[in-house]
């Protein structure tokens, strides 16, 4: 629904910094593309003249025009990602689900996640599935029949399914947010292999934990794997399950302080992906379980808390509101410096290319027209028309891909101080 709480949820959003930066950067290679094409234009019309430009040079200036595309391609593509571990039914599908505010993924019994489901919004507003080995969409009508569908596929751990959604239902999805569920850190042998399949591009990785147990090591090794291939990744930690701890109030306390207390030990002195403070705000005591019932209530238009809800609710759903905002802020700040950045610098390489050689091409211009009057010193006014026109053209373009330069750097400073 587009309603006003919603438009408001996410002009406000910490999302925005990503998309606002994707349609800046866009937007700036839109522009390049342009200079391009006119610069290939104008080199594909003096092509002829040798003394003027050589083919390796014209080759050159001809072949931006794909990689600009290229790059406009994969700019028009790029998206947040994150990806959610743990051990099975320890609620992953639960949180991706209580986060997009919809039972999209099957969960609980029978639901073993064993593969990998990543959800994305859908352009054409239809649900659909992807799998790696076919090109065909499988259209999904309700949840029942995901759940279907992903048991007859009998797949393979390593194997991808891709869950196009609609758009317009969550907030996440329309801003680009693409979410990984994976099959239990526990019943695989080949943790390599599936970080080095689905997690190198992963800008944010979240591991949910049972909130009755403690990280054990096949939960931690997973992640050791992970930051030796990554440097510094982005690791939030969920201990789920909160709500069955509400039943033993006297304990709660201690295990949450024992919980936080392991939780940033591992995120600092074991992975050493951040500092003390960082790490404080990456943990979280949540129960994804309630949070999706009270979200789907809330989308019948009921009340929040009209389920059947443990002791202590609010406070849990305000903590899931917290993470959810702190992890909006890491992913979309995240996505922007490692997608965006190298974009930028490498329009700026090409916008400078670009220049070099239509400088080139100016002082190659000039000194013919000098060669030639020198040689046919006082017939200056007859020289040859095209040439003139030449030497004009050129100018009209050096000064405009100078002024492109400038405007694309300046621009890219901009758009990298953001
Ligand atoms: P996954 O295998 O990690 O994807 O786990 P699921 O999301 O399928 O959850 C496993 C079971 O635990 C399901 O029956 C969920 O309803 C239940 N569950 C998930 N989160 C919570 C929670 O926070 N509290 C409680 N009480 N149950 C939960």
């Amino acid at each position: 629904s587009t309603n006003g709480d919603n438009r408001h949820y996410r002009e406000s959003s910490p999302l925005q910094i990503f998309v606002k930066a994707k349609k800046k950067i866009n937007d700036i290679f839109s522009e390049i593309d342009d200079y391009v094409q006119d610069s290939c234009k104008y080199v594909e019309s003096i092509r002829y003249n040798e003394a003027l430009i050589d083919s390796e040079e014209a080759k050159k200036i001809v072949e931006y025009v794909t990689k600009v595309k290229g790059i406009r391609d994969v700019l028009s593509r790029d998206h947040m990602k994150v990806a959610f571990f743990g051990r099975t039914s320890s609620g992953k599908s639960s949180v991706i689900n209580a986060m997009l505010r919809d039972k999209i993924l099957p969960s609980g019994i029978g639901h073993t996640t064993n593969c990998f489901l990543q959800v994305e919004g859908s352009e054409n507003g239809e649900a659909y599935l992807v799998t790696e080995d076919s090109a065909e969409k499988k259209n999904v009508k309700s949840i029942g029949r995901l759940a279907h569908a992903l048991c007859e596929e009998k797949l393979n751990e390593h194997v991808l399914v891709r869950i196009f959604w609609p758009r317009d239902k969550c907030s996440l999805l329309r801003d680009d947010v693409v979410l990984v569920d994976s099959p239990g850190v526990d019943i695989t042998p080949n943790l390599d292999e599936w970080i080095d399949k689905h997690c190198l591009d992963a800008d944010v990785f979240v591991l949910v934990a049972h909130a009755q147990s403690t990280l054990m090591v096949t939960e931690k090794n997973f992640f050791h794997k992970v930051s030796q291939k990554l440097s510094k990744p982005n690791i939030f930690l969920l201990n789920n399950h909160w709500d069955t701890s509400a039943s033993e109030p006297e304990f709660m306390e201690e295990a949450r302080v024992q919980h936080t207390e392991r939780a940033i030990d591992f995120l600092v002195k074991e992975l050493k992906v951040c500092s003390q403070k960082e790490a404080a705000e990456r943990v979280f005591f949540i129960s994804a379980k309630e949070c999706l019932l009270a979200r789907t209530k809330e989308q019948e238009g009921l009340s929040l808390q009209s389920g059947a809800l443990a002791e202590g609710f609010p406070t849990r759903y305000f903590e899931f509101q917290d993470f959810e905002r702190k992890f909006e802020e890491c992913i979309s700040k995240s996505a922007v410096k490692t997608k965006f950045e190298q974009h930028l610098q490498r329009g700026k390489t090409i916008a400078s290319d670009i220049r070099v050689t239509m400088d080139g091409l100016y002082e190659k211009a000039l000194k013919l027209r000098n060669d030639k009057t020198e040689a046919k010193k006082g017939i200056y006014e007859k020289l040859n028309y095209t040439e003139q026109r030449l030497i004009l053209l050129t100018q009209q373009m050096k000064e405009k891909i100078q002024q492109m330069v400038s405007e694309t750097e300046e621009k890219v400073k901009k758009a990298l101080s953001e």
